[in-house]
This record gives C-alpha cells, sequence and structure tokens, in this order.
C-alpha cells in the first residue's frame, strides 16, 4: 500500500515535465490523480494510461488557465471525474504547477505579455485554490511550484520571477489561514530542470546549466517530484508556510 492510498489528487500541467512526473509518482503512491492539462490532450492520455498500467487510477481533465473561466472549467472536469470514481469530490491534495515562463528582456516585455504570465502563474492559483477550499477536508495539502529565480536574479525573467514572487506569498499567508484545519500549504523552488524546451538538446547549454546546480547536472522532473510526494504525505504534517528550495544547490551562489 502506498502513503497516498485513499486520496485524491490534482496536479496542474500534468502533460508534461514536473507535473507529469508529480502526477506519475503520486500516482505510484496510490492517489487517485486528476492529470490536468491545457493543449496536450494526448500527452496527458498517455500520463493516464501510464499510471494505470502501474496499477494506480487517474483521469485527464483540460482547462485553459489565465483565460476567464479557466478556473471553472478546471473544476468542472474536476469534480466530474472526482464523483464518478469516488462518489465525492474531496480533492486531498492540490499541486499548482502549471506555468509559463516570459524569455523576454525586460525592455520589451509588453503589459499584455506581463498579464498574461501573471495571470497563468498567479492568479490562477489564487483562484484554484479559493475554489479548492470547498473540496479539501481537514488535513489536506496544498503544493504551488515557484521558481528559484525568486532568490537568483535573471534580468530575462524579471516579470516571471515576479509572478513566482506572488506564488509564495500564497504559502504564507494561506498558511495561517488554514492551520487549524490542519491544512499545510508550501511553496517548491526549481533550479533548472529538465522538459520539452529544444535547449535541452543542445550539449553546450546543458553543461552551461549544469554549472549551475553545486551537484554540476541539471535537475530531472523525478527530482522535484520527489519533493512534492515528501510535501503531501503525512510525513511532512509539521511543514506549512514553507519555502523548498529544489534547486540542486543553486542557490547556495
Ligand atoms: P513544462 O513547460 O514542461 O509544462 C508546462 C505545463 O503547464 C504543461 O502541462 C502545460 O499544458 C501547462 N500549461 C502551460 N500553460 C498553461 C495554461 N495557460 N493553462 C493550463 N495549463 C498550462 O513545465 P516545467 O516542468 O518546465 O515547469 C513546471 C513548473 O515549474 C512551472 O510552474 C514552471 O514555471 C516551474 N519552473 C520550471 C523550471 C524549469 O527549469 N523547467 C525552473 C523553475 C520553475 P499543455 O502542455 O497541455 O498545454
Amino acid at each position: 500500500m502506498g502513503k497516498l492510498t485513499g486520496k485524491t489528487a490534482l496536479v496542474t500541467g500534468a502533460s508534461r515535465g514536473m507535473g507529469r512526473a508529480t502526477a506519475e509518482r503520486l500516482g505510484r503512491e496510490g492517489a487517485l490523480v486528476a492529470v490536468h492539462y491545457a493543449t496536450g490532450a494526448d500527452a496527458a492520455a498517455e500520463v493516464v494510461e501510464g499510471i494505470e498500467q502501474d496499477g494506480g487510477r487517474a483521469f485527464a481533465v483540460q482547462a485553459e488557465l489565465g483565460e476567464p473561466g479557466g478556473v471553472h472549467e478546471l473544476f468542472l472536469g474536476l469534480e466530474r471525474g472526482l464523483k464518478e470514481r469516488i462518489g465525492s469530490a474531496e480533492l486531498n491534495i492540490l499541486v499548482n504547477n502549471a506555468g509559463v515562463m516570459g524569455g523576454v528582456a525586460a525592455e520589451d516585455t509588453t503589459p499584455e505579455q506581463f498579464d498574461r504570465i501573471f495571470a497563468v502563474n498567479a492568479k490562477a492559483p489564487f483562484f484554484i485554490i479559493q475554489r479548492a477550499l470547498t473540496n479539501i477536508p481537514d488535513g489536506g495539502r496544498i503544493v504551488n511550484i515557484s521558481s528559484g529565480l525568486t532568490r537568483f536574479a535573471n534580468p530575462d525573467e524579471i516579470a516571471y520571477a515576479m509572478s513566482k514572487g506572488a506564488v509564495e506569498m500564497l504559502a504564507l499567508h494561506f498558511a495561517k489561514l488554514l492551520g487549524p484545519r490542519n491544512i499545510t500549504i508550501n511553496s517548491v523552488a526549481p533550479g533548472i530542470t529538465r522538459n520539452s524546451n529544444p535547449v535541452f538538446d543542445i550539449p553546450e547549454a546543458v553543461t552551461a546549466m549544469a554549472g549551475l546546480s553545486t551537484f554540476n547536472r541539471v535537475g530531472e522532473p523525478e527530482d522535484v517530484a520527489d519533493v512534492i510526494a515528501f510535501l503531501v504525505s503525512d510525513d511532512a504534517r509539521w511543514v506549512t508556510g514553507s519555502f523548498v528550495d529544489a534547486s540542486g544547490g543553486t542557490l547556495l551562489g
């Protein structure tokens, strides 16, 4: 029996990258996992299939976050999927992982780009938590994915780093609000972590990025998923409102 048997989980942005690795890990621990995606329907279906092949339970949920009605759409799909499988819409674990990078120099960032980054990375997690509070029972778990860029300067990602700074405030303030219900909420800050960005196909670029970590390698999605799996387990019941550095020592300087 896994550590999360009998629990339900929603992982946003679970069609790829760290979200996918997290959904797979939580599925292996026994949780029924809602695999959220925006555009990657096939990829999300593959994640669900993989979890089921490993003996777990999962279903896919589509929603475009950062757009009007996106959070509502997410919860319609989530609650339908949960009710079909367990007879209620109870959600024990919420991982706010979906996010968009900026990749635009500060001088060139338009108000529209800035608003989009904030809408997906900061506003959506706030309203997902707000909406989820009626689904999450006492003892629930919330993890928000931030970034090492809230502690490590990169002038090409100022708006993105600002959005992640905003997301970190969720843990601090919601932790106080939700403590009496034994619900924990924490921020996880990855460093450079392999995803489908083509930069990871360029050996010289990977070597340069690896050099930022004290372990001299880039992070793998599973490195971060394992940290999240700890935070959503009972073992982490005494940890809330915290910033967890999952950057492979990048922030050591
Ligand atoms: P990926 O870029 O590999 O995947 C992003 C995921 O988010 C996909 O599942 C995508 O869905 C979903 N997504 C993107 N935009 C939206 C949207 N508007 N609405 C709904 N879903 C959306 O992610 P990573 O694994 O690289 O990153 C995961 C998290 O970690 C992000 O919050 C990111 O900011 C953060 N992070 C990443 C780092 C890295 O080096 N990779 C470093 C530090 C933090 P779909 O494909 O279905 O459209």
